[in-house]
């Protein structure tokens, strides 16, 4: 019997936890037993995930820069990367920007829901935590970023998954290095890291196998914590207008890959599918990055060269999905509370939500730390902070998951478009996690 897909495994396991989920609720010890039994599934398999996250873009950016055979094509990438990523954000932003004001979700708000939603969440730890971490994120000078990406200490930069760009900068100088002592010196290290970097993506395989139970797990958890019914519902419109420019962003991406690369968007889609049913479930761009690395060189085709760049750099930087949201957010959150805004405001958010969504880390609920940052941009009271944040609490969550798949297929449509523009775009070369099982059994 042929094997199902991993794409349909994962799908029925998220359906399944979500039914699981609903079930459990309704019963009066159903939320305990999944918070203990069923939930640290899940949380191992993100553990697992996040386990070899630092050695595989160490080994693969090394692996990548190593066979470069010029330096200035390292720089065509990065250049290249980098002008993609700001422009597809602005784009997000833009989408967002033009449904909400269109739309108008925020007038539809009652002064009853505002005045519940307010009770229920404004001084819930949740909504205060995040407007205390972006108070201290914003603390500090302009140039801060830069600083923040050169780390003192190697060794203290890989033992943090929150430090990837300093990772990335290590490595990245590990790799030119090793280019300009020649080939014959650097051989050892390069043969070291080729064969590490091997090892890493048969971990991923072998942490794959796990993915159908584990997003049961995830899915099962997330439900059984979720908010009211009816506060979901009351923020029905506000959700629609985000999921609908989040979909538009992906109608956006299969476009850009047509266009592009020639390559049929429906196949890139359904190549690139685990990792985003990984990355709704987890909420966690950095947590599917092993995952999103693994499609995208071995399914879709693209050198390492270029995805060894293009996707650690992407899932820190490049985040499309939040920047939409923090577009409509900041504006849905204007109108619902009555606080006007021009023309003007609306070129500040684009401009600030670019520099959040870059600054956002890619854990989950980041996104909503950094529309704080978008809020206080326009001149949004800051005594009404929370009462905002309580608005759009509710609904967080799921957003969060969506935001994220948009996040992480923005980033694999980069790297494919890098890849075709540079030559780099080749054929696929799928790797399965029992290739070599009959040797060692
Ligand atoms: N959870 C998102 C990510 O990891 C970030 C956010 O929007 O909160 O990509």
């Amino acid at each position: 019997m042929r094997k199902l897909e991993l794409h349909w495994q994962i799908l029925i396991g998220m359906v399944l936890g979500i039914v699981f989920g609903f079930i459990m609720t309704g019963i009066s010890w159903g939320q305990g037993f999944v918070s203990d039994w069923i939930q640290p599934l899940g949380t191992i398999f993100v553990k697992l995930l996040k386990l070899i996250a630092i050695p595989l873009i160490i080994a693969s950016l090394v692996k990548g820069i190593s066979d470069l055979k010029d330096i200035s094509k390292f720089r065509d990438i990065g250049v290249r990367t980098i002008g993609i990523y700001i422009v597809t954000t602005v784009v997000a932003i833009t989408i967002g920007l033009v449904l909400v004001n269109v739309l108008q979700p925020g007038n539809g708000i009652s002064d009853d829901t505002v005045a519940k939603l307010t009770q229920t969440y404004a001084g819930d730890a949740g909504v205060t935590s995040k407007i205390e971490e972006a108070t201290r994120q914003k603390d500090s000078g302009p140039l801060q970023f830069l600083v923040d990406m050169v780390p003192d200490n190697a060794l203290k930069a890989m033992s943090d998954n929150g430090l990837m760009l300093q990772v990335i900068f290590f490595t990245i100088f590990l790799g030119i290095s090793m280019l300009l002592i020649g080939e014959d010196r650097a051989k050892p290290l390069k043969d070291f890291f080729d064969a590490l970097n091997d090892v890493v993506l048969k971990m991923v395989d072998l942490i794959m196998l796990t993915a159908p139970y584990a997003v049961f797990a995830l899915l099962a958890g997330v439900v059984v914590s979720s908010s009211d019914p009816d506060l979901l519902l009351a923020l029905l419109k506000y959700s629609g207008v985000v999921v609908g420019g989040l979909l538009l962003m992906i109608v956006f991406y299969a476009t850009v890959v047509g266009t592009f690369t020639k390559k049929n968007p429906f196949w890139f889609l359904k190549e690139i599918s685990p990792a985003q049913l990984l990355a709704f479930s987890t909420s966690s761009s950095a947590a599917t990055l092993p995952v999103t690395m693994e499609r995208v060189e071995e399914h879709i085709g693209v050198d390492k060269e270029v995805s060894s760049f293009v996707l650690p750099v992407g899932a820190t930087i490049n985040m499309d999905g939040t920047s939409l949201y923090q577009g409509v957010a900041a504006v849905f959150i204007s109108q619902a509370l009555g606080f006007d805004l021009t023309f003007g405001d609306q070129l500040t958010i684009v401009l600030t939500a670019l520099l959040a969504s870059i600054g956002s880390a890619a854990v989950p609920g980041a996104g909503m730390v950094m529309l704080v940052i978008v809020l206080e941009s326009i001149g949004f009271p800051g005594d009404k902070l929370a009462i905002g944040l309580a608005l759009i609490f509710a609904v967080d969550r799921p957003l969060d998951m969506c935001r994220t798949v948009v996040n992480v297929t923005g980033d694999a449509t980069v790297s494919m478009v890098v890849a075709k523009s540079t030559g780099q775009l080749g054929t696929p070369n799928i790797k399965e996690w029992d290739d070599h099982y009959e040797e060692v059994k």
